[in-house]
């Protein structure tokens, strides 16, 4: 139980690698915040937790809003304690290809992963100033943001590469306060958006969604995809005491798919 007493706050947590890590911040007695666009599925999440012994909050944002962000910062600090850690994990893709890309699937992807995580970020970090207290802020990129060459398409590596960049600029403007600011690269995740870009592999290919995971996995060192719960783990160790030396960096978490 060595997140007793923190607030966590999670983006995305409606699902998939979100759901799983408040999870396992609830179980180490994290109280937290469920932030999703899909306030349903943000509550079903709190269902999940409902036998813990902590407290959480379902809310509904939209992270590419930068008034919603307010709001929720404000709603943070009046009725949850403030925040303490923060995984700015929501994030969108889909399968197109590099001459398919249009303006608004450009503008769609990078509105949510790079320009909803950087303001994210700056409020939760501005906050965390505020209360004096440090903080951990833990970012979701991608090894599609460190050329990964089968990224579902150019605008999501691009808009990981951003999460990564800025990863390392707030790193080393939140030292001082005692906040430390990491990104997690994840390879392959079985989640929802890795089986839609499956799924659509397979309508253009032809070939079977089985077929297509299994060429995948054959093209992984330790020949597995990440269930959300092996992302779940790091997360948690880059919030926990155990990484209290850590900043700046953006750890893979691939199965060894890339090695740098
Ligand atoms: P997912 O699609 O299962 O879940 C994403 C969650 O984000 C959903 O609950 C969705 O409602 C929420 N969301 C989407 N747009 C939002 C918005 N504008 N505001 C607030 N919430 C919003 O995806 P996942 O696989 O759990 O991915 C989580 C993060 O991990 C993403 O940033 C993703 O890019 C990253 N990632 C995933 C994989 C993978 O293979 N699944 C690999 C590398 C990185």
């Amino acid at each position: 139980m060595q997140l007793i007493g923190k607030t966590a706050l999670i983006t995305g947590a409606g699902q998939g690698i979100g759901r799983a890590t408040a999870i396992a911040f609830a179980n180490e007695g994290a109280n937290v915040i469920l932030a999703d666009i899909n306030l349903e599925n943000a509550t079903d999440t709190a269902k999940e937790l409902a036998d813990k012994d902590i407290k959480c909050w379902p809310y509904q944002l939209d992270v590419s809003d930068i008034s919603q962000i307010k709001s929720m910062i404000d709603f943070a600090v009046d009725e949850c304690k403030g925040i303490d850690l923060f995984f700015n994990n929501a994030g969108v893709t889909q399968h197109i290809s590099f001459f398919d890309i249009n303006e608004i699937q450009w503008d769609k992807i990078n509105s949510v992963n790079a320009k909803g995580a950087f303001f994210c970020m700056q409020q939760v970090a501005e906050l965390m100033v505020n209360q004096g207290r440090g903080g951990k802020i833990v970012n979701a990129g991608s090894i599609a943001g460190k050329g990964y060459k089968r990224a579902s398409n150019a605008a999501y590596a691009a808009s990981k590469g951003s999460v990564i960049a800025m990863t390392h600029i707030a790193a080393e403007y939140l030292a001082p306060y005692e906040i430390n600011v990491n990104a997690i690269c994840p390879g392959m995740v079985q989640t929802d958006m890795f089986k839609g870009i499956v799924s659509l592999r397979s309508s253009e290919t032809g070939q079977d969604v089985l077929q297509i995971k299994e060429n995948i996995e054959s093209e992984i060192p330790l020949g597995r995809v990440n269930q959300p719960e092996d992302v779940a783990a790091l997360v948690l160790f880059l919030v926990s005491e155990s990484s209290r030396n850590i900043t700046g960096q953006a750890l893979n978490i691939d199965g060894g798919m890339i090695m740098h």
